[in-house]
């Protein structure tokens, strides 16, 4: 069967006349059972990860004013030229889905006063969001990112903290091998404005070696110039002014003290003089996690400092630092490396029934089962016994509990292995006794609610 990831509109069931009258739009998809045991896993990483840092979760909604992703992502960038669902409500105001949590983080810190928290404020967050981008292996219309910001304090330290957080997790997802860290640093503001100055004097007379994306991205976004694919543009690239040399000595050590945090905490990088982040917002520190093998097209995540994105969002000045991850492309690498995660949603036993006696009893036994923790499906419908196990075979649980009508006079039950297909009588009373200890303790989905405080 196609997976639903890779679908395009012209999938297999059209050539074959079978298409249901409605599907999802191009570019979205449901996340079926299976991959919801990856998302699930994820998030149990980066909350478990993220708490033990001292982060709390934040949700910002799942639209904004679009103006707040026009002003914190800039005009010029792709996201807010090409990307982004805009619509009027009712009263003929634009929104915007969220195409990325960053600028929202903000307007969130800066509406709720945050400043006035103990600094740094430390947030994360795992939330779909919503890009008109080409749909291709890897790249959604509707996609889940996880990530965090540290915000209210600007040191190196802080951005390795940042990057040794988003690189433990991709370590206990299995993945961390598969990609390169890839680092550089693009200054403040006024340096990257005296930069960008130069880039334009550079390309001045150059113009036509430039493909019309270049010669766009040199008026409204030159820095976005560096990292350009045509390869004229790579080859006077090389020629260019170099970035570096715009940099004042605080940019230059900052970088350096940065390296030597990394360097510390074991952690490989590749300097990328390139590497410039598509969003207006960043400053200094910028970095990605690239595939080996394809480089940036399947980057799996990036970040870095956004000193200068409050200001831009009517905020005080307040440094912070984040990273983002696209949860469908950590899951397409987990597969990758055929990594396995735990199977929450098997079933334990299926219970079979015959008669309305046992069916009354079936349901407190099946009650009792679950709240020990043993996942129990019960067949009440009305098949005999042989149906009904034909049916548990097809849920695939490796025992089933069995309660006919003799069973019922007798004030017993049957407990059937599936898979060897043995079967044994236990007194009715003991019947979750014996489950458990069929099924092991260990595996047990016991589930303790924490305690309500009044
Ligand atoms: P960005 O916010 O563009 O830096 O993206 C961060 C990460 O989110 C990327 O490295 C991808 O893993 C993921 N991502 C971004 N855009 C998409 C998309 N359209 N579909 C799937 N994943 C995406």
């Amino acid at each position: 069967m196609q997976n639903s990831y890779d679908r395009t509109e012209d999938n297999e069931d059209t050539e074959r006349g079978q298409v249901p009258p409605f599907q999802t739009p191009k570019g979205v998809h449901d996340i079926m059972p299976a991959d919801h045991e990856y998302h699930t896993f994820i998030k149990k990483v980066v909350r478990h990860r993220c708490r033990q840092a001292g982060f709390r979760r934040i949700t910002t909604p799942m639209f904004e004013f679009t103006d707040v992703f026009r002003r914190g992502l800039g005009d010029a960038t792709d996201i807010v030229s090409k990307e982004m669902y805009t619509f009027q409500d009712r009263k003929g105001r634009s929104l915007t889905l969220k195409p990325e949590s960053t600028a929202g983080v903000v307007r969130a810190y800066i509406q709720n006063n945050m400043k006035e928290l103990a600094q740094p404020v430390e947030l994360f967050y795992i939330e779909p969001h919503f890009r008109y981008d080409r749909p291709q292996k890897g790249r959604y219309r509707q996609f889940w990112q996880f990530g965090f910001e540290v915000i209210g304090e600007s040191d190196p330290a802080l951005d390795a903290q940042v990057i040794q957080l988003a690189y433990q997790i991709l370590d206990d997802l299995g993945i961390a091998q598969l990609f390169t860290l890839q680092l550089n640093t693009i200054g403040t503001n006024e340096e990257r404005v005296a930069y960008m100055q130069a880039l334009k004097d550079y390309y001045f007379g150059k113009e036509r070696y430039l493909s019309p994306d270049d010669k766009m991205r040199l008026e409204k976004n030159p820095l976005r110039i560096l990292d350009s694919k045509h390869e004229d543009t790579i080859i006077l690239n090389q020629s260019a002014p170099k970035m570096m040399d715009y940099f004042g000595d605080e940019t230059k050590a900052y970088h350096e003290e940065l390296k030597e945090y990394l360097t510390e905490l074991k952690i490989p990088w590749v300097d990328n003089a390139g590497l410039v982040r598509g969003l207006d917002y960043y400053s200094k520190t910028v970095f990605e996690f690239w595939d080996k093998t394809d480089g940036a097209q399947n980057a799996i995540g990036g970040g870095g400092r956004y000193d200068g994105l409050f200001e831009l969002m009517g905020g005080d000045p307040t440094p912070a630092c984040g990273f983002a991850a696209g949860m469908e492309r950590v899951i397409a690498n987990m597969k990758r490396e055929k990594i396995r995660v735990p199977r929450k949603d098997d079933l334990h036993v299926f219970v079979a029934q015959l008669g309305g006696i046992a069916k009354k009893k079936c349901l407190p036994l099946i009650k009792e089962l679950r709240e020990q923790g043993i996942r129990t499906m019960g067949a009440l419908g009305k098949g005999s016994i042989k149906v009904q196990l034909r049916l548990a075979d097809k849920f695939k649980v490796p025992y089933c509990v069995i309660l006919g009508i003799t069973e019922v006079r007798e004030g017993t039950a049957i407990i059937r292995d599936m898979k060897v297909g043995t079967q044994r009588t236990v007194p009715f009373e003991n019947t979750v006794e014996e489950v458990i200890k069929v099924i092991g303790e260990e595996n047990l989905d016991r589930y303790t609610p924490g305690e309500v405080i009044y």
